[in-house]
Formats: structure tokens, C-alpha cells, sequence
């Protein structure tokens, strides 16, 4: 691993005027933030990424986990997944996010993972973490070989010529669910980001994975107020039980009345270069009868403009039928 210089910042304002000097807040960031380290030392020891300055922040008073005025939720950006997980108002009133964290990582993992850390997670893409092949997401221009080679748990959806690479969070996909919003402090103030809005499509920029500016420090996350009588569930596919990233996940929450849908909130993960809101699936859904047959027209709706890799077709029906059985899930829950 190459050498950096490893930094306290004093206070948030020191941490972000500080960030602020880096080229860019993307990949090949010369300045970056440190959560839990579970992503960044990882690419570290890799070269794929080489910062030259490491700006701690676990020092700052960025984890409290607490209710907002209007009834919502407020968790700080090192509050740790563990902590997330377990908190008695998210397993109450918002059960997908405590779901979907517990259904990734491992116990060690959750407990250093940080919330902020988790949304800006990068692509497990096996090319993307040699540095002896090409990687447009690593070196732009590069090329991808993962369209021509292994592409087994990449992307259908969102892909781009450039970049296939899928967002690996099962966090996210909760979060994009109960539309979330992400604070930030930057140089130039405070912004809220809506949930949808914060990861960018790869286009011809996969190097650019979301809107963070240089010096942008996540400060929180806000949830809106939880919708009184909504089930929510959270399921994921994978190759073992345990310890592995979705083949496919669905996130859930559905609110059902008089046996038709009247809110629907669906998310997909393992299939999107972005954490994936299913809209046409929510449209789909929103006046009919919650049933079986609805739920598979919603499916459908949801994978309509999955683009297969040359490995990986099995995940748009992969996918269906695991979006079907959530929302099954869900009903009878
Ligand atoms: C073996 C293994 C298995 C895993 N399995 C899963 C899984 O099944 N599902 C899943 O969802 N995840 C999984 N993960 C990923 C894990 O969830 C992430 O590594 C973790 O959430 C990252 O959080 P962190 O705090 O450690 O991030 P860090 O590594 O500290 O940071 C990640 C990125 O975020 C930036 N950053 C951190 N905090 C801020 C901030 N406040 N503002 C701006 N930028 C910031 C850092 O600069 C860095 O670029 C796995 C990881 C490993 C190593
Ligand atoms: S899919 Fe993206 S991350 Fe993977 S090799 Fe291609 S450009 Fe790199």
C-alpha cells in the first residue's frame, strides 16, 4: 500500500474546507474521507485507490441516530450499520432498512460500516479491482472487459457502453424505497439531496458515481415520517446464504386497503448500476388488487428495459420472481 498522510479533523468546517482542496471527490480522489474503512483501506491495499491525504472522521459528532420534528428519522453518517440496524425506531417504523442492512456483510463488517460509507460503496466488478486490467470506471477510456468477459453479477439495468458495473449496497435499496434524503456540508453550505438524485447513471462518465463535489462531507440522512399501516419487506438473492453480495433484492413498502394497493414504494438491487427505484412497478401496482397475478404484471413493468450481458440474463427473471415474492411477502406479512 502506498503512503498518506492519516488526518483528525478538529471539527466538520476543517474536514470539508480541507477535502475541498482535492481534485475531485471521484474516483482518484487525493483526499478522502474515512468511515469504517471497510471499502476504502480494501482498495487501498488494492491500488485501486490512492489518496494521499485520509481525513478521519469518526471523531466528529456525526452518529446520532434521533427522531425529526415532523416524525421522520435522522441518522448520522457514522452511525454504524450495526447500530442502524438494531435501533428500536427503525426496527418498528422502518423494518426494509433494517432488513436489508442485516441481510448484508457479516456481523464485523456492520459494526465498523459506516451509513455515509455504505452509500458511497463501490462496485464489487472484479476488473474494476485489478489494476492490471483495463477499467473505464477505474481509468477512463480504458475500455470494460467485463461486457466481453465475466458478467455473471453485473448490471441489467442502467448500463451504459462504457460500464456494467451494478451498485452492490443492500442498504441503498432500502433507503431509495423509504426516499431517503442525503445531507451534505460542502464549501459552499448545506444541500439535501433526494435519495433518486445522489448516484448518477454511468453514461460515458462511470469514474463519476455520484454528486459529491470535492469537499462534500455526508453529514446525515433523513427519512420521512413512516406511513402508518405499510408492510415492508426486504429479500435478497445470492449464490449462498450468507456473507455475498444480491444476485437480485426487492425492497418493499406497500400499503394495502380494502384488498387493493393504495401506496407502493420498490426497489431493486443487484441489477442496477444504481441503487434501482422501480417506478413502473409502483404505477403498476398503485389501484389494483394486491394478488399474485398483479404482482408478476408489476414484475414485468419493473425489467421491461433490462439490457442482458453475454452471462447474466438469468437475473431479469431472477429478478421478477423475486420482486413477485416480496411483494407476496409483504401482503401476508
Ligand atoms: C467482505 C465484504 C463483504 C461485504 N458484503 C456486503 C453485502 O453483502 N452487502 C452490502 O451492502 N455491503 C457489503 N459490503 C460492503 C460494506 O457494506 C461497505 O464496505 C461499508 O458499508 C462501507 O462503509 P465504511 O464506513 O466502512 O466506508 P469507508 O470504506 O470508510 O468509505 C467508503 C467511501 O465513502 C467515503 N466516505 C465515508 N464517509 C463519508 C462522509 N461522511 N462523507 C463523504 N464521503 C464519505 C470514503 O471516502 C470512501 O470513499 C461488504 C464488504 C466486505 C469487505
Ligand atoms: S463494468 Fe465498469 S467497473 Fe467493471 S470493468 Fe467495466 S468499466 Fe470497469
Amino acid at each position: 500500500m502506498h503512503t498518506f498522510e492519516f488526518i483528525r479533523p478538529a471539527d466538520s468546517a476543517t474536514a470539508v474546507a480541507t477535502a475541498a482542496k482535492a481534485k475531485t471527490a471521484q474516483q482518484g480522489a487525493d483526499i478522502r474521507f474515512l468511515g469504517g474503512g471497510t471499502t476504502l483501506i480494501d482498495l487501498m491495499k488494492l491500488n485501486v485507490e490512492t489518496p494521499e491525504r485520509l481525513l478521519d472522521i469518526n471523531r466528529l459528532p456525526l452518529d446520532k441516530i434521533e427522531a425529526t420534528a415532523d416524525g421522520g428519522l435522522r441518522i448520522g453518517a457514522t452511525a454504524r450499520n450495526s447500530d442502524l440496524a438494531h435501533h428500536p425506531t427503525v426496527q418498528r417504523d422502518y423494518s426494509v432498512l433494517s432488513q436489508a442492512i442485516l441481510a448484508g456483510a457479516s456481523a464485523q463488517l456492520r459494526n465498523m460500516a459506516t451509513t455515509a460509507g455504505n452509500l458511497l460503496q463501490r462496485t464489487r466488478c472484479m476488473y474494476f479491482r485489478d489494476t492490471a486490467m483495463p477499467c473505464n470506471k477505474r481509468e477512463p477510456g480504458t475500455g470494460c472487459p467485463a461486457i466481453t468477459g465475466a458478467n455473471r453479477t453485473l448490471a441489467i439495468l442502467g448500463t451504459s457502453e462504457q460500464c456494467i458495473a451494478t451498485n452492490p449496497s443492500d442498504m441503498c435499496i432500502a433507503m431509495a424505497a423509504l426516499e431517503a434524503t442525503i445531507h451534505i456540508l460542502g464549501s459552499k453550505g448545506t444541500r439535501a439531496i433526494p435519495f433518486a438524485d445522489f448516484h448518477l447513471l454511468p453514461g460515458s462518465t462511470p469514474q463519476r458515481e455520484t454528486v459529491l463535489e470535492p469537499g462534500d462531507l455526508i453529514t446525515h440522512v433523513t427519512l420521512p415520517p413512516p406511513i402508518a399501516g405499510s408492510k415492508q419487506v426486504y429479500l435478497k438473492l445470492r449464490d449462498r446464504a450468507s456473507y455475498e453480495f444480491a444476485l437480485a433484492s426487492a425492497a418493499i413498502v406497500i400499503t394495502v386497503s380494502g384488498g387493493k394497493v393504495t401506496r407502493a414504494r420498490v426497489a431493486l438491487g443487484g441489477v442496477g448500476t444504481k441503487p434501482w427505484r422501480a417506478t413502473e412497478a409502483e404505477s403498476a401496482l398503485v389501484g389494483k388488487t394486491a394478488d399474485a397475478a398483479n404482482f408478476r404484471k408489476a414484475a414485468e413493468a419493473a425489467l421491461r428495459d433490462a439490457k442482458p450481458q453475454s452471462e447474466n440474463g438469468f437475473k431479469i427473471e431472477l429478478a421478477k420472481r423475486c420482486l413477485t415474492h416480496a411483494l407476496q411477502m409483504a401482503v401476508t406479512s
